[in-house]
């Protein structure tokens, strides 16, 4: 099990009720969220990377408390966050660089090294001299992928990352994403795409409506629809 959740809400101050007694346990491996906009699947990512508190519930991250062991939930799991923006004055080895030096790689021939293959497994080594600002869709949110991976988490949590994908794109991310998987780092990919998860997820769940109306592989889905 890599993540655990009980009895979790989330009420906004406007008294939107976000998130309605979530009950889950996520298996290591590729997990995939599907849910329609306003289902809930930000409000519950934001959670999960301790961004934001819930209004009730628990949630153990690899047996770390994420209310009580926040620090030790933040060091073993990576984010992509849905609206990820790249600082325009940064090459793209300098971003993944920036982002290695702030995870606390202060050993420069390591971390330069460490740069230097992460850009090649997300396939951006030929343009890590191009400004991040600049690179195509697809390559920025690789990009992320890179960022979030760099400290060598257990688990990385990425928010709708192929929208605004082209259909190449949509497939070398998703490629992309299942090559990570392959090297024991556990994914939850929130989407609202079902073939983003069909294609790659053991395990799902759909939200609706702030609740899991479905939990299980993606062919059981199919066939209970
Ligand atoms: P999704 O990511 O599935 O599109 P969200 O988690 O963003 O869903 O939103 C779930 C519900 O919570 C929606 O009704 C949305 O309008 C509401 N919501 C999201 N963020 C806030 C906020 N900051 N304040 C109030 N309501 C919010
Ligand atoms: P998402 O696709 O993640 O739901 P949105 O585009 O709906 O994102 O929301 C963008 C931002 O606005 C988010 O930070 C979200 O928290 C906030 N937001 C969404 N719905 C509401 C709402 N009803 N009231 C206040 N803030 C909201």
């Amino acid at each position: 099990m890599s993540i655990s959740i009980r009895s979790l809400n989330k009420i906004y101050p406007n008294g939107n009720h976000a998130l309605n007694n979530i009950n889950m346990e996520i298996p290591t491996g590729m997990f995939g969220l599907l849910g329609p906009n306003g289902a809930g699947k930000s409000t519950l990512m934001r959670i999960l990377v301790a961004l934001m508190e819930p209004t009730s519930g628990e949630v153990d991250v690899f047996g770390y408390n994420l209310l009580k062991e926040r620090k030790q939930v933040r060091g073993i799991l990576g984010y992509l966050p849905q609206d990820f923006r790249f600082f325009a004055k940064y090459k793209t080895y300098e971003f993944l660089d920036y982002a290695a030096r702030l995870s606390g790689m202060h050993n420069g021939r390591k971390r330069r090294q460490a740069v230097d293959e992460m850009l090649e497994m997300v396939g951006l080594f030929d343009v890590r001299e191009r400004y991040a600002s600049r690179l195509s869709g697809g390559m920025k949110r690789r990009l992320g992928i890179a960022q979030a991976l760099i400290h060598n988490p257990r688990l990385i949590i990425v928010d709708e990352p192929t929208t605004g994908l082209d259909p190449e794109e949509r497939i070398r991310f998703r490629n992309l994403l299942a090559k990570i998987s392959e090297q024991n780092v556990t994914i939850i990919l929130s989407t609202h795409i079902v073939g983003d998860i069909s294609s790659t997820c053991n395990c799902m769940a759909l939200m609706n409506k702030g609740e899991i109306a479905f939990f299980g592989s993606p062919e059981e889905m199919r066939r209970e629809a």
